[in-house]
């Protein structure tokens, strides 16, 4: 209930305490003073002798009087007390809708970050813990099947949480799909190490609404302190940090907040600026690395790898800045200029050489990818069959159903499909019969251990005859020894890649002018990229 609501209460009640005593006071002193004077005596006189005054009846009525009047102020003091009651309860409920949640009954930011106030003030006694979980997927709930959906979910995940956490912390709804936990207690100490270590499987577990189910992943980051001058804010973008770590992994995923994450986070929100700036400038460049015809040694084509330069002029890296491009919303704009400029250099080569390009998993599910790149194909003069789109089989795994309808889309166009890292996920004889690829790339990881290991041996030679018999065509990864080419031949692998033939290379000669494409093939079997490697 609100301070000053309170104490008005309060006060009218000490107002009405007061009232009475006066009142007492001031009757028992009338009644000593009739007492003292005889006052009595003299009004029994004063009637006697004036019989006609009919004073008797007067008396009666006098005495009946102050019963009345009790009684009136009896039920008045009732009736001020049910209003006071009234009131409380009015408050109460203001109240409980100023610090709950609406939808699912949890106590709101507000209530948490003043419960939280409360306890960083004795952490010094007692460490705080708190758990923050934001849904992945949410919005596609929303998207896909409505917002009474997405109600019915935010309500399911807040009851699997208060089941799970009980009366051991406060569960709070901060906003949209985000909810903290706040417990008092260490994190590493029993039960909270329990109920934190199991909250992932809250979200394994599919959601049954009305009529659908559905599985949302959750990102959970878990922070602790014992710090008391530490501020609910700081405390609170701690578990954001280490929640957000893990964020594009997608599914389920738990981290723990540890000192030093603020720099990766500052890091992280550095290459997004940047990112953001370079895609608006132009500044994603593709880098080309070339593949090889293992049997003739010629250049059979290119795979196109972004590189992006930074304001500073440095160059930051794919593996760096594709995980932020995918988180932050611009994986799509990152692809569509990488295959643009690519485009642009590869109108200048020999008709019979390709450009491979990578797509990441989220552009799977992209309706407009496929009419995009058909876009880019036209304006740059490109043919369909001279480019090669690469799937890493990670994301074919993910995303099956979206995989198959993105790869049939593209192929109907004539563009070329790889099956890119070929034995870093857990594809299925399914996945590769159901899909009609063109190529399969092994894995860099098993190339670099041939000739060491005898069970990459093994794999690179079965991976090949599988790959064969369904009638694709295979590319090694990551060719750095000519011992591995002589392995490679002699196993009947078409295509090779790595830093033997040449590293990604920045991209020189005519590319800007977007007229019409240069028919000059002399350079033929020539490496046309520039020999100053970078990767
Ligand atoms: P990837 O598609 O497997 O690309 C091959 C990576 O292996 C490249 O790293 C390349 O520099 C490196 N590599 C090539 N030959 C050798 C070798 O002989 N030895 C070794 N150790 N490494 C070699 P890069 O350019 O850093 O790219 C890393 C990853 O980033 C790529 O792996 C790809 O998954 C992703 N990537 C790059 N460009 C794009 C892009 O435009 N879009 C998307 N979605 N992903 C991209
Ligand atoms: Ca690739
Ligand atoms: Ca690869």
């Amino acid at each position: 209930m609100p301070h000053r609501v309170k104490e008005k209460i309060e006060a009218s009640q000490r107002r009405a305490r007061r009232d009475a005593i006066i009142i007492t006071f001031a009757a028992i002193m009338l009644f000593v003073v009739a007492v003292v004077t005889e006052a009595f005596e003299y009004i029994v006189h004063f009637s006697d002798t004036h019989e006609s005054w009919e004073i008797d009846e007067m008396l009666v009525v006098m005495m009946i009087l102050p019963l009345a009047m009790l009684i009136f102020m009896v039920r008045r003091a009732q009736e001020v007390r049910q209003e006071i009651n009234a009131r409380k309860e009015a408050e109460k409920a203001t109240e409980r809708i100023a610090l709950h949640d609406p939808l699912t009954g949890l106590a709101n930011r507000r209530k948490g970050m003043s419960h939280l106030k409360k306890l960083l003030q004795n952490a010094s006694k007692r460490p705080v813990t708190i758990v923050g979980v934001d849904l992945n997927r949410f919005k596609g709930v929303n998207d896909l099947h409505g917002h009474n959906a997405g109600d019915m979910l935010l309500v399911a995940v807040s009851e699997r949480l208060v089941d799970a956490v009980g009366d051991l912390g406060m569960v709070c709804r901060m906003g949209g799909d985000e909810f903290v936990v706040i417990f008092k207690g260490a994190a590493s100490e029993p039960p909270l190490n329990d109920i934190i270590n199991q909250m992932p499987s809250i979200f394994r577990a599919p959601f049954e609404l009305e009529h659908v189910i559905c599985s949302v992943g959750a990102s959970i980051g878990v922070s602790q302190t014992d710090d008391e001058h530490l501020g609910v804010e700081a405390f609170l973008s701690r578990a954001d940090i280490a929640m957000y770590r893990d964020k594009d992994k997608g599914g389920v995923s738990i981290s723990f907040y540890e000192p030093g994450m603020e720099e990766a986070a500052k890091r992280r929100a550095l290459i997004e600026g940047e990112l953001r700036s370079a895609i608006a400038d132009g500044r994603v460049e593709p880098y080309f690395q070339p593949i090889i015809d293992l049997e003739t040694g010629n250049v059979i084509g290119f795979e196109a790898l972004a590189r992006c330069r930074a304001s500073d002029g440095t160059l930051l890296m794919p593996d760096e800045f594709i995980p932020i491009a995918e988180q932050s919303g611009l994986i799509s704009r990152l692809f569509l200029q990488v295959l643009k400029k690519g485009c642009l250099v590869l109108r200048h080569k020999p008709p019979h050489m390709t450009m491979a390009i990578n797509l990441s998993s989220l552009q799977l599910s992209d309706h407009w990818l496929a009419e995009q790149i058909l876009a880019i194909l036209t304006e740059t003069g490109v043919a369909p069959g001279r480019l090669e789109v690469e799937i890493t089989e990670t994301a074919l795994v993910a995303n099956f159903e979206a995989a198959h309808a993105m790869v049939t889309k593209l192929k109907s166009q004539g563009i070329r499909i790889s099956l890119d890292d070929f034995g870093t996920g857990y594809s299925s004889l399914r996945h590769l019969s159901e899909l009609p690829f063109d190529k399969l790339k092994i894995d860099k990881s098993f190339v670099a251990r041939l000739g060491n290991d005898e069970a990459s041996d093994t794999i690179v030679r079965t991976v090949t005859t599988l790959a064969h018999n369904l009638g694709l065509k295979v590319t090694a990864e990551g060719i750095e020894d000519s011992a591995h080419v002589s392995f490679l031949q002699g196993i009947g692998c078409e295509y090779g890649q790595g830093f033997l033939y040449g590293r990604p290379a920045e991209v020189t000669g005519p590319r800007e002018t977007e007229d019409a494409p240069n028919e000059d093939y002399e350079e033929a079997d020539a490496l046309p990229v520039s020999s100053r490697g970078i990767a």
